[in-house]
C-alpha cells in the first residue's frame, strides 16, 4: 500500500488524483489532503478518503472546515507552513503536488529533502528554483516523477536509450484556442475565450498559460531541470490533437514518443504506480477514429512566449523566478480584466529586461525576485 499526501486536492489535478485512487482501490492510502480555500470540497474529500491530516492554507475558510468536519479522527491545520509538514511527514511515501504556482515551492522542497517520491504536476517551482530542487533530490535520493503530460511522456521515452544517445527533446503543444489568430486578433480576445481550451480541461491559470503558450515557456525550463538537457536541445512542436504527448529524438534519427488520450489521469496514474503499469480504466486512443496526427512549427512572432522561456532559462539564476512571478501576476491581471491578452507578453518581457540576474540564488533571493517581478508587472513594466 503506497501512502499518499495530496497537495492541492480540490483542484483539477488533485481531483483527478483522487479519482485514480478511487479506481485503483486497495493500492493507496490517502494520509493527508491540502487545499487553499474550498472548505466544502475538502470536507467532502475528508469524509470519503479518511486522511489522518488535512490542511487549509487560507485562514478565512478554516472555521468553516472545522464546522463541516467536526471532531472526527482527522487532525486539521491552517496556514502555508503546514503544507511543508505534510510533505515531509514520515508516514507518507508519495507526495502529489497539484498546487498551482509559487505556493508549491516550499512543500516541494520539503518533500525532496525528506527523500520522498514527488509526483509533480506543479511546474512553477521548477521554473523558480530548478537547480535547488534537483540538488535537494540528489542529496536525499528523492525522485521527481513528472505528472505534466509532456514530461511524463519524455520520462517514459527516455527509457528507450542512454542519456548520451539523446539528440533532442521535443515538447508537443496543442497551441491553445488562439493558435491561428494574428497578434491583432489576439489583442481582442476575452477572458471567457481564453478559458475555453480545445483539448484539455484544467484549472484557470494553466488554461490561460496554454492560450498564451507561456505554459510551453515554463515547460522548457521544467524539462531542462528534470532531464538535465541543455536549451539548445529542447524544441517545441505544435500538435493540435494532443495525442502525442512528447518525443525523444535519439542520435540515430529514431524518435520515441508516448501517445495517449488527453486525460491527466494517465500521467498521474503512471507516477503513482511507477515503475509498474496497471489497467486503470483509461482507454487507449482510437487512432483510426482520430485519423490524422499533425505537426507544425510554432510561430515565434505571434507567440513570443517560447523565446521568453528560452531567454530566462538561459540567463539562469533568479531569471526563472522572474519569468514565473511576472507570468503569474500578468495572468491574474488578465483574469481580473485589468490588462489585455497581448499585454501579458509585454509585462513579462518588460520585467525580464529590467531584472538584474543573481546567479546561484538563496531561497530568500528567489522569493525576493518573485515579489519584485509581481510588483514590476503590477506597475506596468
Ligand atoms: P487548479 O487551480 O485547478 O487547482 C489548484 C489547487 O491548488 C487547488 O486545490 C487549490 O486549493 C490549491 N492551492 C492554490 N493555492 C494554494 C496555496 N497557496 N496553498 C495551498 N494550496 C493552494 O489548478 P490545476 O489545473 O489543478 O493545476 C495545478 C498545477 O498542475 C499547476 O502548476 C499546473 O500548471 C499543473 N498542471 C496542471 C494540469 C491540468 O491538467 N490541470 C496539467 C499539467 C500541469
Ligand atoms: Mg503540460
Amino acid at each position: 500500500m503506497r501512502r499518499l499526501a495530496v497537495l492541492g486536492s480540490t483542484g483539477s489535478i488533485g481531483r483527478s488524483t483522487l479519482d485514480v485512487v478511487r479506481r485503483l482501490a486497495g493500492r493507496f492510502e490517502v494520509v493527508s489532503l491540502a487545499a487553499r480555500s474550498r472548505a466544502d470540497d475538502l470536507a467532502a474529500q475528508i469524509e470519503e478518503f479518511a486522511p489522518k491530516r488535512a490542511v487549509l492554507t487560507d485562514e478565512r475558510f478554516f472555521g468553516k472546515l472545522k464546522e463541516r468536519v467536526g471532531a472526527g479522527g482527522v487532525k486539521l491545520a491552517c496556514g502555508g507552513d503546514a503544507l511543508a509538514e505534510l510533505a515531509a511527514d514520515p508516514s507518507v511515501d508519495v507526495v502529489v503536488s497539484g498546487i498551482v504556482g509559487a505556493a508549491g515551492l516550499m512543500p516541494a522542497l520539503a518533500a525532496l529533502r525528506a527523500g520522498k517520491l514527488l509526483a509533480l504536476a506543479n511546474k512553477e517551482p521548477l521554473v523558480m528554483a530548478g537547480e535547488m530542487m534537483t540538488k535537494a533530490a540528489e542529496e536525499s535520493g528523492a525522485l521527481i516523477i513528472p505528472v505534466d503530460s509532456e514530461h511524463s511522456a519524455i520520462f517514459q521515452a527516455l527509457k528507450s536509450g542512454r542519456r548520451e544517445e539523446v539528440a533532442r527533446l521535443i515538447l508537443t503543444a496543442s497551441g491553445g484556442p488562439f493558435r491561428s489568430l494574428s497578434a491583432a486578433e489576439q489583442a481582442r480576445v476575452t477572458r471567457r475565450e481564453a478559458l475555453a481550451h480545445p483539448t484539455w480541461s484544467m484549472g484557470p491559470k494553466i488554461t490561460v498559460d496554454s492560450a498564451t503558450m507561456m505554459n510551453k515557456a515554463l515547460e522548457i525550463v521544467e524539462a531542462r531541470w528534470l532531464f538535465g538537457v541543455g536549451f539548445d536541445r529542447i524544441a517545441v512542436m505544435i500538435h493540435p490533437q494532443s495525442i502525442v504527448h512528447s518525443i525523444v529524438q535519439y542520435v540515430d534519427g529514431s524518435m520515441v514518443a508516448q501517445m495517449g488520450v488527453p486525460d491527466m489521469r494517465l500521467p498521474i496514474q503512471y507516477a503513482l504506480t511507477y515503475p509498474e503499469r496497471v489497467a486503470g480504466g483509461i482507454p487507449a486512443p482510437d487512432l483510426a477514429k482520430i485519423g490524422t496526427l499533425s505537426f507544425e512549427e510554432p510561430d515565434m512572432e505571434r507567440f513570443p512566449s517560447i523565446a521568453l522561456g528560452d531567454e530566462a532559462g538561459r540567463a539562469g539564476g533568479t531569471a526563472g523566478a522572474v519569468l514565473n512571478g511576472a507570468n503569474e501576476a500578468a495572468v491574474e491581471m488578465f483574469l481580473a480584466g485589468r490588462i489585455g491578452f497581448r499585454d501579458i507578453f509585454e509585462r513579462i518581457s518588460g520585467a525580464l529586461a529590467k531584472h538584474k540576474v543573481k546567479k546561484a540564488p538563496s531561497i530568500e533571493e528567489i522569493f525576493e525576485a518573485d515579489s519584485w517581478a509581481r510588483a514590476t508587472v503590477a506597475e506596468g513594466a
